[in-house]
This record gives structure tokens, sequence and C-alpha cells, in this order.
């Protein structure tokens, strides 16, 4: 390509294909493989090559800021901007991390934001998971709203408020059941505790392992609920994390945070550009 003043229709087929590839093999869903590169096209196509790039080189440019501009939009943190307490919801599958991740954005605001944070775990069928979400929340520095498997997911969300109404804490962080499959009584449930809590925010936590399955869970969760924000989480896991590609086109939600580790500090603020350079290999 080298020599060659602009991207054409033939200079570009090869390249294009290659980027195709690199996308699957980073597991981004095959339908947003096929947007992005008809997007990359579009603005590829007459492009003018500047200085000493070959249009192969120029392409690249393009097909990297593209991903970049697709997965992010500048940094985003976490909308704290109402009547405290901000309640944050936590949606994902079981597996996803959101256990871990509650604990993760607790220790992120009361040490980097000096917020007083209380923690709930809304997952009645696990009784072990209320159990690890109280030993996460005192590793966080936060505080812990005690619930118990007997009850009802909706009174322990209400219970909850107003503990923290009572209290003065400024965010209430509501860890949810996770299932191993979508389930319809599963959308319901959560439906319901987002129609109570009326979260400030509604996080997605999805597993970049996870791969071109991604996509289906991302569909069928952002159809249950205004989703504000994504939480990619085991970034430090060998995937090449094409599911954020994928997780973001679908929901339009921005991504917010990465899980980089099983620890609680192994959380970074999204770096859309750096991710672009780990999607394309
Ligand atoms: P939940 O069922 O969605 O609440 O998921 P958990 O928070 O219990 O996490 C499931 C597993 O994933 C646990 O073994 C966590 O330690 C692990 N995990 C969560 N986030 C990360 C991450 O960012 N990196 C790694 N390596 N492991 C993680």
């Amino acid at each position: 390509m080298r020599g060659q003043a602009r991207i054409t229709e033939s200079n570009v087929q090869d390249m294009l294909r290659e980027v195709r590839m690199a996308l699957l093999e980073a597991d981004v869903a095959l339908p947003v493989v096929r947007d992005f590169i008809a997007r990359v096209k579009d603005k590829a196509l007459g492009q003018e090559v500047v200085g000493s790039l070959s249009p192969g080189q120029a392409l690249v440019g393009v097909v990297h800021r593209e991903l970049a501009a697709t997965m992010g939009e500048g940094v985003s943190d976490l909308d704290l901007a109402t009547q405290p307490p901000a309640v944050i919801l936590m949606a994902g599958l079981q597996g996803a991390g959101k256990t871990t991740t509650t604990a993760k954005l607790a220790k992120h605001l009361v040490e980097k934001r000096r917020k007083k944070v209380l923690t709930v775990s809304a997952d009645v069928y696990r009784p072990a998971a209320i159990e690890q979400l109280k030993t996460v929340t005192k590793a966080a520095g936060a505080e812990w709203f005690p619930s118990s498997p007997t009850d009802k997911p909706l009174d322990i969300a209400r219970a909850a408020v107003d503990h923290a109404r009572r209290h003065y804490m400024d965010v209430l962080l509501v860890d949810t059941a996770g299932r191993l499959a979508i389930d319809e009584a599963m959308m319901a449930e959560i439906r319901d505790l987002h129609a109570t809590l009326k979260p400030i925010e509604t996080l997605f936590v999805v597993d970049a392992m996870q791969g071109q399955d991604a996509i289906n869970t991302a569909r069928a969760f952002k159809e249950a609920l205004p989703l504000t924000g994504i939480v990619l989480t085991k970034l430090d896991g060998d995937s090449r994390g094409g599911a954020a590609l994928s997780v973001k086109q679908i929901t339009g939600a921005p991504i917010k945070f990465a899980g980089v580790s099983e620890k609680i500090d192994g959380l970074e603020v999204f770096d859309a550009d750096r991710h672009a350079g780990r999607v394309l290999g």
C-alpha cells in the first residue's frame, strides 16, 4: 500500500479483513464486528494519507480511533449528584464479579471521594453471598447492612435505604442475586428492586472472559433495566476483552470501570484508548 496517497476501496479490503479477524479473535460478537467494519470503511474511504504514512498505517489509525470512540467517551466516574443516599444497584450474572466489584467501588468511594458508604446484599438465595459481602465490605472500610436469606429482597432494599438515611450515609451500594442463566423471575425481581430503590446508578457487571456470550447477557439486562454504566471485570485474564465493544454497543451505557484483579484494590477507571490496543492485539 506504500506510495499511494489515499485509502481506496481496493487497498482497504485486505486490511479490513485482517481487522475483522482480529476483532473476532478478541471475541467481539459477529453483528458488532460487521457494524464496526462498515463504519470504519465509511470513515476511511477517500481519506488522504498524510506525510510518511502508508494507507495501511492510516487505516490502522482510523480503526484504533473508532474503536476507542466506540468503547469510551472520556472519564466517567460514578454519578452521586442526588439527595443522599445515592443508591447504586449492581446487576449481572452469577460469577460476573458483582460482590467483589461492590466492595471495590465501596473502597473507591471511601478513599477517593471521601464518602460514607453502606453496602447491602439482596441475594437471598445464597447465604454465603451475604457473608462474602460482609467480609469484603469490612476490608473496604465501608459499613455493611445485615440481611437474611429469609427476608424478601424488596424489604431488604427498603430497610437498607431507611438505615442509610437515618445514619447520614452518602452512598448505598446494593448487591443483587445473579443466576447461572438468565431467567424471567430474576429479571422481574431486579426490575422491582430498581423501581423501589430508584438508583442514580444501575451498573451492569460483566465478565470480560464471557466472550461472545456477553452480547446476549447485555441485551437481556438492557431490556430489563435502564443501565447507567458498565463494569468490565477480569481484565487481568488473558482475554483480549472484545466483550467491551459488544456490551457498549448493545447497551449504549459507558464502561466506567475495569476489574483487574481479585483483590479489593483491583479496580481501574476504564481507559478506552488503551483497551483499543488490547482488542486489536
Ligand atoms: P458475583 O457472583 O457476581 O457476586 O461474583 P463474585 O464477586 O463472587 O466473583 C466471582 C469470582 O470472580 C470470584 O472468585 C472473584 O474473586 C472473581 N473476580 C471478580 N472480579 C475479578 C477481577 O477483576 N479479576 C479476577 N481475576 N477475578 C475477579
